[in-house]
């Protein structure tokens, strides 16, 4: 019998990028309820768990000293003469009071989902509110201020685990990618709209790691309005056959949901059950799984793929219609059809073609030069 952790607290309420910002807070309290509303939040094998905040040395495994002090002195409102050579201001990873106890809780979630599956207390645990892939050592980036995902590997890596982490985000997974570039103990496997036409601008298919980590770093960039059929069909090709050979104890899984159609940050067409059968798909590949949250900018898709994402960890099916109790939620955030899956779409035969073809291209190339490196 699968055991999980879920991670949650409601203390996020009282942070806020700001008012223009698409990173709403909200979307994690909007979806707890959901979750809530679906019993998914008493489940008898399944551990609630609030995250702690991490401790300064604790985010120092990754980050530079003298950037996790910027942070605590912008956070406390302290005027920093160049905060902007840190990613700091107005934009995307703008200074808002109370963001150092922000990042520190956003680490201490995932570090925590780390020691309880590391400790073998739990064999699946997910932290939604994690899953900040962008960050780097000494700099903000892409509404990221600390790296999550890396300070989790990083954990898992010191109690003695193999790891692989999978990124199925819009948005490159620059920052993890980085922190294990040249690293053959750490596999690290990012979909995503393709670099030249999305933030961060990287993740093409050559970056493949250096050194000894050549072949331990995989990309699979995709066109704009890559839908299910065409992201499946390279993400089948590509990722369980590498996480298999790999054969890692702990899968950590980002699970971003702005590639979602209706995302007004990105222009991938996936769906919530498309997104839900990549994560299903996941599930088998390791024994253990840390599952992270990571983008989404429409709130009510995050509500949605990641409640059926807590579903799937647990082994549970739910029912398509959402719960009564969440329809005002929805309504108010423009969803249209009241279900947990989104109604067919189908693309012109020709934009299909045309984002067909150049993901083959990508998985043609990864199979021909990554794919030998693991006996494959
Ligand atoms: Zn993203």
């Amino acid at each position: 019998m699968t055991t999980t952790a879920i991670i949650y607290s409601d203390e996020w309420r009282h942070f806020d990028y700001g008012r223009e910002h698409p990173l709403r807070m909200e979307r994690l309290g909007l979806t707890w309820r959901l979750m809530e509303a679906y019993h998914l939040t008493a489940l008898p094998r399944a551990k609630v768990l609030a995250p702690e905040a991490a401790r300064l040395e604790e985010l120092a495994r990754f980050h530079t000293r003298e950037y996790l002090e910027i942070l605590r002195a912008v956070s406390a409102g302290d005027w920093v003469p160049h905060a902007a050579r840190y990613g700091l201001g107005p934009g995307d990873n703008p200074i808002f009071p109370g963001l150092w106890e922000a990042a520190q809780l956003a680490a201490g979630g995932s570090l925590l989902a780390a020691d309880l599956v590391a400790a073998g207390e739990v064999d699946r645990a997910f932290h939604f509110a994690g899953g900040l892939h962008h960050a780097m050592p000494g700099r903000a980036s892409g509404f990221c201020y600390v790296n999550d995902p890396v300070l989790a590997i990083m954990r898992l890596r010191e109690r003695g685990f193999r790891v692989a982490y999978v990124d199925i985000d819009a948005h490159h997974g620059d920052g993890v990618q980085a922190a294990f570039y040249a690293d053959p103990n750490v596999l690290t496997i990012s979909t995503h709209e393709r670099g030249d036409r999305l933030f961060p601008g990287t993740g093409f298919v050559a970056e493949m790691g250096e050194g000894d980590g050549f072949g331990f770093s995989v990309n699979v960039p995709l066109q704009p309005l890559t839908d299910d059929a065409v992201y499946h069909e390279a993400f089948e090709a590509v990722v369980p056959p590498l996480v298999t050979a790999f054969k890692p104890d702990v899968l950590v899984i980002q699970l971003g949901i702005d590639s979602h159609r209706t995302d007004p940050l990105t222009h991938l067409s996936l769906t919530v059950q498309g997104f839900t059968r990549a994560v299903r798909r996941l599930l088998p590949l390791a024994p253990r799984i840390v599952a992270l949250g990571g983008g989404g900018y429409d709130l009510t898709n995050v509500a949605r793929a990641w409640t059926s994402a807590w579903a799937a960890l647990n082994d549970i099916e739910l029912r398509e219609a959402l719960p009564r109790e969440c329809h005002k939620d929805m309504e108010r955030l423009g969803l249209g059809t009241l279900t947990l899956s989104d109604p067919p779409e189908t693309l012109p035969a020709d934009t299909r073609r045309w984002a067909e073809e150049y993901a083959r291209r990508q998985v043609g190339e990864i199979q021909a030069k990554i794919f030998p490196r693991h006996g494959l």
